[in-house]
């Protein structure tokens, strides 16, 4: 992404209430007015006081990290994640049954995993299995091979060197509202939010042409 100090929150792509009943108004506005916010608050903060780096843009924070002074390394590698990760979740969600999969990224999947189905069942052990706070992600190499992956915490696959596809938060935060602990549930009705044709096209910009 190429926005660049200083941060600022784009609007949700759809209205708060859009995602009902599979993810509330109240989820999504916690999640996007208050903790993303805080994310592009926290990264400014750290940045003011950096001015080496104010002309870094976001993917530069964070694949070039361990260029940074040692001491806004770690908040730099958290904060400018939380921001990464959340334009990317809330970008790909969508209306339920508004988008689809492109023949390519649809082809692809099912080559990959098996069918559709067996998709959604292998993101979603892999979101299951993901221990506390983090993502799990759909990604693919500069060849348009894919694969799923968890990272903890606000880390991203942009330092594995691998593009992401579509991505889903398993933090409490954006579920607890709607499933309290039930992350099954919220991933269930997550994966039926799904923005298909972003997705599409992140898939086809991973391949390196
Ligand atoms: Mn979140």
């Amino acid at each position: 992404m190429n926005q660049h100090y200083k941060f600022e929150i784009k609007p949700l792509p759809y209205a708060y209430d859009a995602l009902e009943p599979h993810i509330g108004k109240d989820t999504l506005t916690f999640h996007h007015d208050k903790h993303l916010q805080t994310y592009v608050d926290n990264l400014n903060k750290i940045l003011e006081g950096a001015p080496d780096y104010q002309g870094w843009t976001l993917d530069e924070l964070i694949y070039r990290q361990n260029e940074l002074p040692e001491s806004i390394r770690t908040g730099v590698r958290n904060n400018a994640g939380g921001v990464y990760n959340h334009f990317l979740y809330f970008d790909g969600m969508a209306p339920a049954s508004s988008t689809k999969p492109s023949s390519e990224l649809e082809n692809k999947i099912v080559e990959t995993f098996g069918s559709m189905d067996d998709f959604q069942a292998k993101l979603k052990q892999a979101a299951l299995g993901q221990f506390g706070s983090g993502w799990a992600w759909l990604v693919s190499d500069e060849y348009g091979n894919l694969s799923i992956v968890t990272t903890p915490n606000q880390d991203t696959p942009l330092t594995m060197n691998l593009c992401p596809v579509m991505l889903v938060d398993v933090w409490e935060h954006a579920y607890y509202l709607d499933y309290q602990n039930r992350r099954p549930d919220y991933y269930d009705n997550w994966f039926k939010v799904i923005n298909w044709d972003e997705a599409s096209k992140k898939y086809a910009s991973c391949i390196k042409k």
